[in-house]
């Protein structure tokens, strides 16, 4: 069921990074700083789940039909472990399903004999599992732990 993928998020600027995690898991997320009636707007238009920190922003998407998460704490795994549990959004990264963190492009994979690199044909940016992705895969694991808690 391929992990819900087919879910789309519009992210609130306050939750800053989270929008290039969802978009690593492969989800189509976009970014969001302005004004909050436009991204209602924009949700609607576009069938994406709003995820703000605001509660006045959360009780006014859902009064316009809109459907909202509210987020709290600024701790990166925290918040993933919550979207896995409320959301059911996979924490499993998937090297075919994966977007561009800087775009939202979907990724193309590009196997090589020393690594693989994702390649986004929107932007250009080359992607591998450089030092960096031990980080990330800590912080993967450390929200799917706190997924499984409640
Ligand atoms: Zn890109």
């Amino acid at each position: 069921m391929n992990g819900n993928r087919g879910q789309r998020f519009l992210v609130d600027a306050m939750l800053g990074n989270i929008v290039s995690w969802l978009r690593i898991l492969g989800y189509d997320s976009e970014y969001w700083d302005g004004d909050d009636g436009k991204l209602v707007q924009k949700a609607l238009e576009e069938d994406r789940i709003i995820l703000t920190k605001d509660r006045e922003l959360y009780v006014y998407s859902m009064r316009c039909g809109v459907q909202a998460v509210l987020i709290d704490g600024n701790n990166t795994a925290q918040i993933l472990g919550a979207l896995n549990r409320k959301n059911k959004i996979s924490l499993e990264f998937d090297p075919e399903n994966t977007r561009c963190p800087t775009c939202n492009h979907l990724l193309r994979r590009n196997k090589g004999v020393f690594r693989d690199e994702w390649i986004c044909s929107n932007c250009g940016k080359r992607y591998w599992m450089g030092r960096h992705w031990k980080n990330i895969t800590r912080i993967l694991e450390e929200a799917k732990k706190i997924g499984r808690r409640s």
